[in-house]
């Protein structure tokens, strides 16, 4: 395998946070539907090996999902860096702080990484942001940011807040949707703002079979590096300093598989042949 110059895990700073991530995380969407238990081994497994960003929201399970995920952290949780978000229904100035205090409640915890507004939806973007503000001055958040927001969106969040106060925008993001290439990304980029990608296999059973052109443009690359089509993509979805990738995996086995990818490097050659195989629309 090509590996990163120190072998170590690759980490970055998360946004305007002085808190370092991997470049792979864990996202826990759906798994209220699996196997709990295995739900439980699978995210610590992930910890042990370094993907100690978890991703979560009141949302995923009605609230199900983030008691699983609080039970996994227990007695670890100054290993993680913890996301959870707000749907947006609760969103307003009074609704949220009561949101977040359920998530830290559900979670074990009595601070959050960063916490997130799900998606833009009734409730005034202003009203949100201050209660983030409020949330982060009393220490029950480290930072907040956004997702699913696209650049006016991003734009009417930096001119209620001023500029360096989002730390993240999470959004959809693997190789046959790269649409947040042409805008989102070089915004949130020149602002140090991190890109968190979300459904980084396409989500869905969407993933290129390794019988289709794409499939098999993956499996050469991981060919070249001894690895698996998924860490080539995962490598990919992260592949400059404001990407980071938040795969989500309820077995054991697929959470060593995109561990590996926090110690691959994709050169240039493999980055041109995915270009081709993959190329911006
Ligand atoms: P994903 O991570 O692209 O794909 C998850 C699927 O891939 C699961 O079926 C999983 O199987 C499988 N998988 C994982 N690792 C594998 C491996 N190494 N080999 C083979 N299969 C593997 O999809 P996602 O859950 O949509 O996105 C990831 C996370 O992003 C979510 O869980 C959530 O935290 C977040 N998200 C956020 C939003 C948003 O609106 N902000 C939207 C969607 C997702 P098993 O579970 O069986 O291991």
């Amino acid at each position: 395998m090509t590996t990163t110059p120190d072998a170590a895990p690759a980490l970055r700073r998360f946004g305007r946070t002085a808190q370092e991530v991997p470049v792979i995380g864990q996202g826990t969407w759906q798994m209220e539907r699996d196997a709990r238990a295995t739900c439980i081994e699978a995210l610590r497994a992930g910890l042990d090996l370094g993907l100690t960003h978890l991703d979560t929201a009141e949302l995923y399970g009605d609230g199900r999902v983030e008691t699983l995920v609080g039970e996994a952290i227990a007695g670890r949780r100054d290993a993680v860096f913890l996301v959870s978000k707000v749907k947006p229904n609760n969103a307003g100035r009074f609704g949220a702080i009561e949101a977040c205090e359920r998530s830290l409640k559900r979670l074990g915890t009595d601070r959050l990484d960063c916490y997130l507004l799900h998606w833009r939806g009734p409730v005034p973007l202003a009203e949100t942001l201050e209660a983030f503000e409020r949330l982060e001055t009393a220490g029950k958040i480290r930072s907040w940011g956004v997702s699913n927001f696209d650049v006016a969106d991003l734009e009417e969040a930096e001119r209620l807040v001023g500029p360096g106060r989002i730390a993240c925008n999470q959004v959809l993001y693997h190789p046959e949707d790269r649409a947040i290439e042409v805008g989102v990304l070089p915004w949130c980029e020149a602002r140090g703002i991190a890109v968190v990608g979300y459904s980084p296999f396409g989500s869905r059973g969407g993933f290129p079979a390794s019988d289709s052109p794409r499939g098999r443009a993956l499996d050469a690359v991981a060919t070249k590096h001894g690895v698996s089509a998924r860490q080539v993509v995962l490598a990919w979805v992260s592949r400059t300093p404001a990407l980071l990738a938040i795969p989500k995996a309820s077995r054991p086995e697929h959470v060593r598989d995109n561990a590996r990818a926090l110690r691959l490097a994709l050169d240039a050659d493999d980055l041109a042949a995915l270009e081709r195989a993959f190329p911006l629309r």
